[in-house]
């Protein structure tokens, strides 16, 4: 596989070399040039399979020639040993509940693959890494358990102490081993400050320090496993199949993507953003916008005024959008308003859907799945278009307590793996904002 830079400034890639980068040296977002097609009877033969098993088969063909098959089958059966449950709404209608990994969130899909083939190419030359990971809740648990207890890879996650919940701070604080949490007595621009300042101090190079953020492309790829998976488990080719894919930063829907580009026959993608509306204005204008700051909703993890993927899906649609977000060559607004959608709902539109979904269906979902499901809905009602579709679960309701109480009345039951968090000891250290202070901490930790 070779990858190129958005930017189209920095030479080719190897899978490898951008797994352990992350960031292109023109400070573009790594893409795949070519990635293989899945015949009918390929995507038919899924069918039957388990979820890890659908991983391995999808990534044994990505990634041929970077790992070998062995390996990769024991890091998909790993990595994915919790359930993807389809939830029937009606027969035209599935939410696929990406809740259940360590963490309650659909990043584990993503972080756990990421963490295992780091793993895998870092033993290889008997080298070790140090993530560096600077959160403001969800990120940094789901990176910190995917690493966890892995060999060669230490991890350090920052945390602003006061501005993360409890259930957050416990799902990092209560691993050890490997994994460090750092409680800052800052906020998270802080946080994001002394990790970006680390990176660039040559004084810590050796440290091998690096940042397994939401860009890098090995987070992405597994990202585009589900959508094979719902496919395979719905529908028989050739018939098509819509998703609906609650979206910020928009790794999630690139995902889907890549999977259409590798032959899962989707008729039409939805992107379904909360108030930060910046995509769905540009489809339909063809101007972008940033906005500044974003708007804060109830889907708080997709409160992104500016996704950092958009740079890819404007690349895979023929255009050139650099790291600030200038677009130098727009892509075939044409073909990409055939291929996708996006809508906005409201905070109001939010609660309703969890409300009727909860009365109608006793189907209990949180505010970013609420969004993936009126985008849905509102899709309908304007084009009568009546395909079968998927719309994605993207956290446990559980990890939204308040506001699905606020909506629905009733507490949702918390599943096990929060639960276990609850009772287990916290290890943590305390740091102030000092630069000076923060490096000192990591000389004497890592050193
Ligand atoms: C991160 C996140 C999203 C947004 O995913 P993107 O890939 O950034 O679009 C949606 N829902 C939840 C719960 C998340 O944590």
């Amino acid at each position: 596989m070779k990858l190129y830079s958005t930017n189209l400034k920095a030479d080719e890639a190897t899978f490898k070399t951008a797994l352990i980068k992350g960031l292109a040296p023109d400070k573009g977002l790594y893409l795949p040039k070519e990635l293989p097609h899945f015949s009918e009877e390929e995507l038919n033969s899924l069918k039957n399979e388990k979820y890890p098993e659908i991983a391995f088969r999808i990534l044994s063909k990505v990634l041929e020639g970077e790992i070998d098959d062995d390996s990769l089958r024991e890091i998909t059966y790993d990595a994915y040993n919790y359930d993807v449950p389809l939830e029937e709404v009606d027969n035209k209608t599935y939410i696929m509940r990406l809740d259940r990994g360590p963490t309650a969130s659909f990043k584990d899909f993503a972080a756990r693959m990421m963490a295992r083939l780091m793993q895998y190419y870092l033993k290889q030359e008997n080298k070790s890494l140090v993530i560096l990971t600077a959160t403001s809740g969800d990120t940094g648990s789901a990176v910190a358990h995917a690493f966890y207890g892995l060999d060669n890879i230490k991890v350090i996650v920052l945390f602003p102490e006061t501005e993360v919940s409890d259930r957050q701070r416990k799902q990092m604080t209560t691993l050890d081993k490997n994994i460090t949490a750092l409680a800052m007595d800052g906020k998270f621009d802080d946080c994001q400050a002394l990790a970006k300042q680390a990176f660039a101090d040559d004084e810590l190079e050796h440290l091998n320090l690096s940042s397994a953020n939401s860009i890098n492309i090995g987070r992405l790829i597994p990202q585009s496993i589900y959508y094979f998976y719902a496919y395979a488990k719905l529908r028989n080719y050739p018939e098509e199949i819509i998703y609906s894919i609650p979206s910020g930063n928009f790794g999630n829907m690139m995902g889907c993507v890549l999977a259409r580009e590798m032959g899962v026959p989707i008729k039409r993608i939805l992107a379904s953003v909360n108030e930060n509306d910046e995509v769905p204005v540009f489809l339909e204008t063809g101007k972008y916008a940033k906005i500044e700051p974003s708007r804060n909703c109830l889907s708080n993890a997709m409160n992104v005024g500016h996704p950092s993927n958009l740079a890819r899906l404007i690349a895979v649609y023929g255009g050139v959008m650099d790291e600030k977000g200038n677009i130098s060559k727009l892509p075939d607004m044409e073909k990409l308003n055939n291929d996708i959608s996006s809508v906005s709902v409201t905070d109001e539109e939010t609660k309703a859907t969890i409300r009727k979904f909860f009365e109608d269906y006793n189907i209990s979902i949180e505010p970013h799945g609420a969004v993936g499901i009126k985008g849905l809905l509102d899709y309908r009602e304007t084009t009568g278009d009546n395909t079968l579709a998927v719309t994605l679960e993207t956290a446990h309701p559980a990890k939204f307590p308040a506001e699905v109480i606020a909506a629905t009345g009733v507490d949702p039951e918390p599943p096990q793996s929060l639960k276990d968090v609850e009772a287990k000891e916290e290890f943590m250290d305390h740091l102030n904002t000092d630069y000076d202070a923060f490096k000192a901490y990591l000389k004497e930790k890592l050193e």
